[in-house]
């Protein structure tokens, strides 16, 4: 287990095209100094404005979680935070050139990608920053149901629950660590009903949404690029990717605890996210107060 906090070695881009806004878009991971998490930047707006991945700047949580300050929106966040968690990053800077980052081929593996290949550093004497839970925390709204409690790893339950016969109930309980995470969930794409799609886009979502870079679920068969599934269950590896990544905006790595989730969505995550920063952030406060 590194213990240590980590950016990458050098500057690295990948381009795309954003999967709600179907902008061109072009993404540059830059290294940044020890505690200053993950930042986006706005590099096509004047004076390039910064928003802090972090759960106080989400504004919307339609099909995607969207950060925004003052005129700066970034949509479509969760696959890249996903991926930094994934692979163990605490600080980076995210540029990108449009409203939104490119969705590649709708999973988090061209990003880990890219870190990896940018190689990961790490400051010599900047601990990490542990997320640590005071006891259980729960969260239900509806059908969704989350929980989360101190644990010796990180320990992840989704558990996905779709009224459709081509989604049975599933259900996957996995130990993240960097090998489970780029093997088992950064390959696992996003996905929508076909029902939904003229929907979405009357919506002015998915404009850039195709079989590139998502899964279809019809009536009674899937469509998907000619490769077909990456997973029989690659929903729920995608439900994974998506929560990991929205639980990134507590600015803490998320070792030590074990999340069970049903019925996820990033409205919930989002919530989950700030309930934990808020139950660990008391017992730091509680602990400084012991120490005085
Ligand atoms: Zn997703």
């Amino acid at each position: 287990m590194e213990t240590m906090q980590a950016t990458i070695k050098k500057e690295i881009s990948l381009e795309g095209i954003g999967l709600h806004t179907g902008h061109p878009s072009k993404l540059t991971f830059r290294p940044s100094p020890a505690n200053t998490g993950i930042r986006f930047f706005r590099v096509d707006l004047p004076g390039h404005p910064m928003v802090p991945a972090r759960p106080d700047f989400v504004i919307t949580t339609a099909r995607g979680t969207n950060l925004g300050l003052g005129e700066a929106k970034i949509h479509t966040v969760e696959h890249v935070l996903s991926a930094c968690t994934g692979v163990g990053i605490d600080n980076i800077d995210v540029l990108v050139s449009a409203p939104e980052p490119p969705i590649m081929d709708g999973s988090a593996l061209p990003f880990v990608k890219a870190i990896l290949t940018a190689g990961i550093e790490r400051y010599p004497d900047v601990p990490k920053r542990w997320l640590h839970l005071p006891g259980e925390v729960h969260y239900q709204d509806g059908k969704a149901k989350y929980r989360a409690f101190p644990a010796d790893n990180f320990e992840i339950k989704a558990t996905l629950i779709h009224e459709h016969p081509l989604m049975p109930e599933m259900s996957l309980t996995l130990t993240m660590d960097r090998e489970v995470y780029l093997r088992e969930i950064a390959p696992a794409r996003t996905f929508c009903f076909e029902h939904e799609v003229e929907f979405l886009k009357s919506q002015g979502l998915a404009q850039g949404g195709s079989l590139d870079n998502a899964i279809v679920i019809g009536k009674d068969c899937y469509h998907t690029n000619e490769g077909g599934l990456r997973f029989p269950d690659e929903f729920v590896r995608h439900k994974m990717l998506d929560l990991i990544g929205d639980l990134t905006l507590i600015g803490r790595p998320l070792f030590k605890m074990r999340v069970e989730a049903e019925c996820l969505g990033h409205a919930h995550n989002v919530a989950f996210a700030k309930l934990l920063r808020d139950a660990a952030a008391k017992m730091r406060g509680k602990k400084s107060l012991e120490a005085r």
